[in-house]
């Protein structure tokens, strides 16, 4: 006896995909030869929605709808294996919203929610569908730029925090403006992973937070070395 099972997906005739599992029970003579077929096909449509919803929850950040930092690290981990092995580069980008604090407490968490969901729209319309944006945590973003030099990457990190202080977004309470603080890093093909290039890109954050927000600064390897933006 031989259990052979596969799934595969059917179109009906009214355009709906449903997914099928055929489960085959195969009885065979002592040389191997067929001798039956006992077939059940299952429809497991709704199982493999619910598996697609719940892959999607766990890697999405539920406020924004963008990925999380769990997804992110993912994307990050296979960039570093085609950077290697193509010899691609790519580039890292840490944002924050500045003031966001005050943004709080002047309107409240519920606007604030709405502004963190505005900002991101803001960023989406921004990059390419390669390009993933994600949600590390609190008011903090970062981008993973696949095929990006530092100096695209830098061009792409300006014209986000410009389109960011461009575009108040509109709330009951009004429209509200802010600004966002970038660092940008390049992955290095020779370093192990991706942390490194993303602690240079927080660094570089940093720095453009203590020399006074709404700016881009550029980490270049190994130190900090290009400001572009008008700080406030
Ligand atoms: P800075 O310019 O130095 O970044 O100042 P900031 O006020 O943005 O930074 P700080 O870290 O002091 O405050 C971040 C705030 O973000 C505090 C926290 O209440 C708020 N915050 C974090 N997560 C959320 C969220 O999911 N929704 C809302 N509405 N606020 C959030
Ligand atoms: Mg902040
Ligand atoms: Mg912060």
């Amino acid at each position: 006896m031989r259990r052979i099972e596969f799934d595969y997906r059917v179109l009906t005739r009214t355009n709906d995909v449903r997914h099928l599992c055929s489960r085959i029970q195969r009885t065979t003579d002592k040389n191997g030869n067929r001798i039956r077929d006992f077939a059940v096909i299952l429809d497991i449509t709704e199982r493999k929605r619910l598996e697609g919803d719940l892959r999607a929850q766990a890697s999405t950040d539920p406020l924004t709808g963008v990925s999380n930092r769990r997804s992110l690290e993912s994307a990050a981990r296979r960039e570093v294996e085609r950077a290697r092995r193509y010899a691609k580069p790519f580039a890292t980008i840490a944002i924050d919203i500045d003031h966001f604090k005050r943004v709080n407490d002047t309107y409240g968490h519920d606007i604030g929610d709405i502004v963190l969901k505005g900002m991101t729209q803001t960023c989406l319309e921004g990059l390419r569908v390669t390009d993933v944006l994600a949600r590390m945590g609190g008011e903090e973003f970062a981008v993973l730029l696949p095929e990006t030099d530092i100096t695209a990457a830098t061009l792409l990190a300006e014209r986000l925090r410009i389109a960011v202080e461009a575009k108040p977004i509109v709330t009951v309470k009004g429209s509200i403006s802010i600004t966002i603080s970038l660092g940008v890093a390049a992955f290095a093909p020779n370093e192990p992973t991706i942390e490194a290039a993303m602690k240079r890109a927080d660094e570089s954050l940093y720095e453009a937070k203590r020399s006074g927000r709404n700016r881009v600064i550029v980490a270049k390897l190994p130190s900090l070395v290009r400001t572009t933006g008008s700080g406030r």
